[in-house]
């Protein structure tokens, strides 16, 4: 379970003091596919790297399974994030490195060897279905191949939680669900628990189960997807939900 509590962020710029999350309370079991919706500076971004220890709060904790995150760093950090894994809108490959390296490439750094790395390859470029193209450099990839290379290295030291921060955004519709499937695929597979944020309500709707949307970094509505659809609250949420009906 990931627990937030008073979880705040303020970035001082100088001049001013921003509040990019605004005291958010919230529990987010195991194995859940749980969204986060909200539009541009809502404090998505924030937020998710508080909990994987890529932001430190201002005040308030992050609790992974039982792992107060909030009060790790250096190796133990480290460790923890390998267990808090992250893909990305831009899929932040290695370019100069192909498909076999990139997703190697944790498992290098976890100081796992060869034998084994190349073992553990081979299974991920089939569950992401990559096979193949083990070869290919990321240039020469499709935005969803490249996503699933993504996806693929995430997954390579077994983390417990996936976050992806506006995965499918670069993508065409249709990537995009085949993206979706994937994610869904991996969530029931390997009970992976996944926080994904996105300002696409059609993504909550496909996948999600419960909901968070974002307003000036406080959580303003939360609920499970087929109720927030049902009876939206807040306007913000209304305007949403307006999004795909
Ligand atoms: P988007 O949908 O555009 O990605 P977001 O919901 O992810 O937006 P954040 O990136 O979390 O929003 O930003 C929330 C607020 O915090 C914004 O006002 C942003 O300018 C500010 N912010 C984020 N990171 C920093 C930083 N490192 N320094 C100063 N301000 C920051
Ligand atoms: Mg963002």
């Amino acid at each position: 379970m990931i627990q937030l509590k008073d979880l705040t962020k303020k970035f001082d710029t100088g001049k001013t003091v921003l509040t990019a999350v605004d005291n958010v309370n919230l529990s987010i079991d195991d194995g859940e596919i749980f969204g986060i919706i909200g539009y541009s500076g809502a404090g998505k971004s924030t937020l998710i790297r508080l909990l994987n220890g890529l932001e430190k709060p201002s005040s308030g904790t992050v609790d992974v399974n039982g792992q107060k995150i909030t009060a790790i760093k250096g190796a133990d950090l480290r460790k923890a994030r390998q267990k808090v894994s992250m893909i990305f809108q831009h899929f932040n490959l290695l370019w100069s490195r192909t498909v076999q390296e990139n997703i190697e490439f944790p498992l290098e750094i976890a100081g796992v060897p060869k034998a084994k790395r190349e073992s553990r390859v081979k299974e991920l470029v089939e569950l992401v279905g990559l096979a193949g193209r083990e070869n290919a450099y990321p240039s020469q990839l499709s935005g969803g191949q490249k996503q699933r290379v993504g996806i693929a290295r995430s997954l390579a030291n077994d983390p417990e939680v996936l976050l992806c921060d506006e995965a499918t955004s670069a993508l065409d519709p249709e990537t995009t669900d085949a993206i979706l499937d994937l994610l869904v695929d991996i969530n029931k597979r390997l009970g992976l628990t996944i926080v994904l944020i996105t300002h696409e309500m059609h993504v909550i709707r496909k996948i999600c189960h419960r909901v968070a949307v974002m307003e000036g970094g406080k959580v303003v509505e939360l609920g499970d997807v087929l109720t927030i659809f049902r009876s939206p609250k807040k306007d913000i949420t209304k305007r949403f939900v307006a999004q795909v009906t």
